[in-house]
Order: C-alpha cells, then structure tokens, then sequence
C-alpha cells in the first residue's frame, strides 16, 4: 500500500514526522511526502525536516507565491501530475492550509482516497480562510481523524457518517513527545540571556490578526501591556514581518521596551522557550494545544477557537476582541500565579499517528 502525505507549511511539517515514522513501522507500506513548497525556506522549512528527522520530500512541487487562488491553482496542476505517475492507495492531507485543502481536491478529481489528519475543528467563523479549508477538506474526506470530542460532535451533526470518522488523538502532540528530551537538552533560554519563568513567548500571524493594519495595531498595543509585566519574546513569522513592514508598523513593535523581536524559531528551540515561559500569547492553532499538554497558561487573541478542548480541559483563555478590561484580567492572573491549571485532553497520549496507521492500513 502505498500512502502519499502532503506538507505545505510549519504545522504540516510537524504533524506529518510522527505519521510518516508509523507507516515507515509498517510492513506493507510505501510512506511518501511531496512538499508543495507554500513555506521553503530554512527557518520555516528545512530546519524542521532536519530536527524531525523527516527524509526529504520525494516529490517537491516548488509552489509560486501570491495569492491563495494562485497557489491553490499551481498546487492542484502540479499535483494531478505526481498522482499520475504515483497511483496511492491514500493521500493523507493535515491541517487547514491551502496545500490541505488543494491536494484533496485533486485526489479526489482522480479518485485517490482521501484521509483528513485533524478534521471536524470548527471556530464557526467563516471568515477565516482556514475555516473554509477545514469545512471543504472535511466534505471532500473518506476517513476523518479527530483531535478531540468537538471535532467529533461537529462532523456528525454536519451530517458525516459515523463509520468515516475516527477519535484518534493529536499527532502534534506525538511530534511533541518525540522530541521533548532532545528540546529539554538545549540550552535556548540561557543563549538568548533569560531566565525560566521570567519571559512571555508570543506569536503571531493569523491573516485575520496581521493583514490589516487595525490588528496589528491591536496586538502592538497587547505586546506593550504583557511587556510592562515581563520581558516579551516575540519570534516573527515572515507574514507577520512583510506586513509590519508594509504598513509601517515594524518600528512601533520594536521601539516598545522590554520586547524582545526574533526570527522564527526551530521546532526544538521553540519547544523549550514554551516549556519554560511564564506564559504564552497567540493566534496559533498548534500552539494552544502545544501549551494545553505542557501546563503552560495560553492566552489566544482570538474571538473564537477551534480547539475548544484546550480552553475548557486545558489552559487556554481566549481574549475575544482584545477587550482591555479581559485582558488586563488574565494578565493579572497570569502574573500573581493565578491562571488556570489544566488537564490533557483524552488521547493526547503519543500514539494518534499509530491508531492512524493502522486504521489506514485495514481500509
Ligand atoms: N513553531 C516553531 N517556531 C516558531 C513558532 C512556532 O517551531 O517560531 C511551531 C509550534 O511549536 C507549533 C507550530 O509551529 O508546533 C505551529 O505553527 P503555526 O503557528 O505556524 O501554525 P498553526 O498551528 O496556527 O496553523
């Protein structure tokens, strides 16, 4: 049997490492990766390859950039190709990015099937263009794998049949588990000066957050409230830099003291900043969990999420609309020690990418 992954950007990358490794366990089957090129240089590509332990792509699809429409299109020609001369028995797609939703596409146009790594998340905000990817992926999909209960609750009441759909757990965290030991070892915190529990790692990059000026604005003013409490570290995300710059913004970021601007970090590197970080701010999707099975506080700057397991299991607060009173609430608890302690939602135990092996290989 042959199965082909698909990888596009950062997330996919980490999520795909734990799912090649148990097909490669596998007898009987062929684990392949094409790399659509979305993300390709060495901070948001190459150096997770070489810290996963990923091989490199069999097939590389050297994306153009510009618009999502322009790179879906590129995406799929390019794709029909290797799926011609490749002939998989699956196509595993992960997340929701263009790549994601793209490559469904074309494998079911060619009647490949389908499996949807991390289906049925929902923020119920279609404006987000992830939300419209997840929704199409999911509707395109022969086998569902979910992350956690609401993406369960959220495929049957949209009316998928319940045989598709399979509670697996969360590969990100299988990812995180196998490289927990090797992050702890690096010295990341002292390199970069700091001492443990007294910095505030965050990102940022949702096209919602940063492709207008008016968020970014709001987010600059959010860095300078977390920053008056404790030194913020703040890796930028090549997004999130182009439109700082595009707007004019970058050197209000970078004239607020106590804020700390770096380039985007490797998966291990980051790893350790979180695990040692009073606490996280964030737009991310994978961060949120990420911080949920570490027992870091999370406080995500977004209306609603996705992952609803890791505000009412984990240690996530949403700060809807950046509302400063809330806002200025959860800081506080953050900084007196107050913020909520979390559980690991069920499943985030290490072995999704098994339970996804072999559902795979029996179908
Ligand atoms: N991450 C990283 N370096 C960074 C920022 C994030 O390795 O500088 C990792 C993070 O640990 C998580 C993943 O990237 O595993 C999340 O990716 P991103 O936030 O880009 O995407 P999302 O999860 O929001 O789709």
């Amino acid at each position: 049997m042959t199965i082909l992954s698909i990888v596009g950007a950062r997330p996919n990358f980490i999520k795909v490492a734990p799912l090649h490794r148990a097909f490669q366990q596998r007898s009987g089957v062929t684990s392949r990766i094409v790399h659509t090129g979305q993300h390709y240089d060495t901070r948001m590509s190459e150096v997770f390859f070489r810290q996963l332990n990923l091989p490199q792509p069999d097939y590389y699809l050297d994306v153009v950039g510009g618009s999502p429409t322009r790179q879906t299109a590129d995406i799929m020609t390019k794709f029909e190709d290797v799926l011609l001369a490749e002939k998989p028995d699956w196509v595993v797609v992960v997340g929701d990015v263009t790549s994601t939703l793209a490559c469904a596409l074309v494998a079911v146009r060619q009647g490949v099937r389908v499996a949807h790594v991390e289906a049925g998340l929902r923020s119920g905000d279609r404006r987000m263009p992830e939300e419209i990817n997840r929704i199409l992926t999911d509707s395109l999909s022969d086998k569902l794998f979910v992350t956690e209960q609401a993406g369960l609750d959220n495929l049957l009441r949209e009316g998928v049949p319940a045989d598709r759909i399979h509670f697996v757990g969360n590969v990100m965290i299988d990812a995180l588990l196998q490289c927990r030991a090797q992050a702890r070892s690096l010295n990341t915190v002292d390199t970069l000066g700091l001492t443990p529990r007294q910095y505030v790692l965050m990102t940022m990059h949702r096209p919602s957050n940063v492709d207008r000026p008016e968020g970014l604005e709001t987010i600059i003013r959010l860095v300078a409230d977390t920053a008056r409490h404790q030194m913020v570290l703040l890796p930028l995300h090549p997004r999130t830099t182009a439109n700082l710059n595009r707007f004019g913004l970058m050197d209000n970021l970078a004239a607020i003291p106590n804020v700390r601007l770096l380039e985007p970090q490797g998966y291990l590197e980051f790893l350790n900043l979180m695990e040692h970080a009073t606490a996280v701010v964030t737009d991310s999707g994978g961060v949120q969990e990420e911080t949920t099975y570490l027992n870091v506080p999370c406080l995500t700057f977004r209306d609603s999420t996705e992952r609803p397991a890791t505000v009412t299991l984990g240690t996530n607060t949403l700060l809807a609309d950046l509302n400063p009173d809330a806002v200025q609430a959860a800081l506080t608890d953050v900084f007196t020690g107050n913020a909520k302690q979390g559980n690991v939602p069920p499943l985030w135990d290490g072995y999704a990418a098994n339970r996804i092996a072999a559902l795979l290989q029996n179908s």
